[in-house]
């Protein structure tokens, strides 16, 4: 718990309580800041992949090095489950992070003292500053970057699934290195993930899968998970034809080797697989005067360059940082600060995905 002696030193409202949220919360708190965190969903029916986590996170972003903030998000691959439960329990364990769930934020607003949110059943949130988390589709960025709202579907999608490594047929040899196949014109991310209570031992963790498909755009079309442009949502396991769990059974037989052909067919047993369409958006700035984003709400790489975590994580670190030190020159200054030591940094992640992405999608 925070030891509640430090003085308040001013607001946020936080839109988005997923990773790149809880982060920026975390870390707006760790300087003084009260936060209110604004999420819409109630944490049913989450989906995620795999992440890099890097050393010392927790401790980074709450400022306090105890052991236990170490074990809870461990150095590696790590699924996205974990790292989302070890973030949010930090959170709640903050007092001065406030999480409001089923909280659905229509638009965010300012005027030149304040920043504030509205939300869907018009109540109101205001603070110093807005930070937008709230992802790809992001409501914030409306408001940040009128003149470009949306971020871009890239051409293809990546079909995810994580299977018990109990639940396969013994193997010779686990993998526990990142495997990146290609075959049949898609390319397969394979990583080895520890079980719920952290144990990578062979035959006993979970394999995470990745396949990048560039075949599938009709179907993301015909079931709106596209539409013109844009990325509307993922394809859930329930939305996927039978002909297609067919054809993709068909085609892990014909192009990925064991295990990571027996975790695809497992997962298809099991219509354990969701399609993501891949959006990408490079951003032109990431602050609004009191207004700013950090996360997928600010910048979306294909998940090709395995950073976009990382870079949520740089984010909430920098805008920290910068509104801790411009105090005396207020909350828009800070902000300006962010962007400056942020955005080039962030468009050369995207850019170097969209160099993947324009060959992978062209060749679909
Ligand atoms: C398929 C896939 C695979 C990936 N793989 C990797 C990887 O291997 N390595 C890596 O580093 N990164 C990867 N990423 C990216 C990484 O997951 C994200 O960059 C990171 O989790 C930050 O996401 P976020 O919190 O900004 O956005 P999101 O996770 O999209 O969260 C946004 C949150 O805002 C909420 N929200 C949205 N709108 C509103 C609203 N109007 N009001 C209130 N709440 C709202 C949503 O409910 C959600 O909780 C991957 C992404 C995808 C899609």
């Amino acid at each position: 718990m925070n030891s509640g002696v430090e003085p308040v030193r001013g607001s946020a409202v936080v839109v988005g309580a997923s990773l790149a949220g809880l982060m920026a919360a975390l870390a707006l708190a760790r300087i003084g800041m009260e936060v209110d965190v604004l999420e819409r969903s109630d944490d049913t029916g989450r989906t995620g992949a795999a992440l890099q986590a890097e050393p010392g996170l927790l401790e980074q972003l709450t400022g306090r090095g105890a052991a236990s903030l170490r074990a809870a998000i461990p150095t590696g691959v790590q699924t996205w489950f974990a790292v989302h439960a070890a973030l949010r329990a930090a959170a709640d364990a903050e007092c001065r992070i406030r999480l409001h769930q089923q909280t659905n934020v229509r638009e965010a607003r300012q005027d030149t003292g304040r920043a504030w949110v509205v939300t869907g059943d018009d109540k109101i949130f205001e603070g110093d500053i807005v930070i937008g988390a709230d992802g790809h589709r992001s409501v914030v960025r409306r408001s940040v970057c009128p003149d470009k709202p949306d971020a871009e579907f890239a051409g293809y999608l990546i079909w995810i699934g994580i299977v018990d490594e109990l639940a396969i047929a013994p193997q010779r040899h686990w993998p526990r290195d990142l495997a990146i196949l290609n075959g049949g014109g898609h390319t397969f991310l394979g990583c080895s993930l520890p079980d719920d209570a952290g144990t990578r031992e062979p035959g006993q963790g979970r394999l995470g899968w990745g396949w990048y498909d560039a075949g599938r755009n009709d179907l993301l079309r015909a079931q709106g998970c596209v539409v013109g442009n844009v990325v509307h949502h993922t394809l859930r396991a329930a939305d996927i034809p039978e002909a297609t769990y067919r054809e993709l059974a068909r085609e892990a037989r014909k192009y990925w080797p064991s295990p990571w052909r027996d975790a695809v067919l497992d997962c298809i047993e099991r219509r354990a697989v969701i399609g993501t369409p891949i959006a990408e958006y490079l951003p032109e700035r990431l602050v609004d005067r009191r207004l700013a984003l950090v996360g997928d709400a600010a910048h979306v790489p294909t998940p090709m360059t395995g950073n976009g975590f990382s870079a949520s994580f740089r984010d909430a670190l920098a805008l920290a940082e910068c509104v801790d030190e411009c105090r005396g020159a207020g909350f828009e200054a800070a902000l300006q600060r962010y962007q400056a030591m942020r955005l080039e940094d962030v468009r050369r992640l995207v850019q170097g995905g969209q160099n993947f992405s324009r060959g992978f999608a062209r060749g679909g």
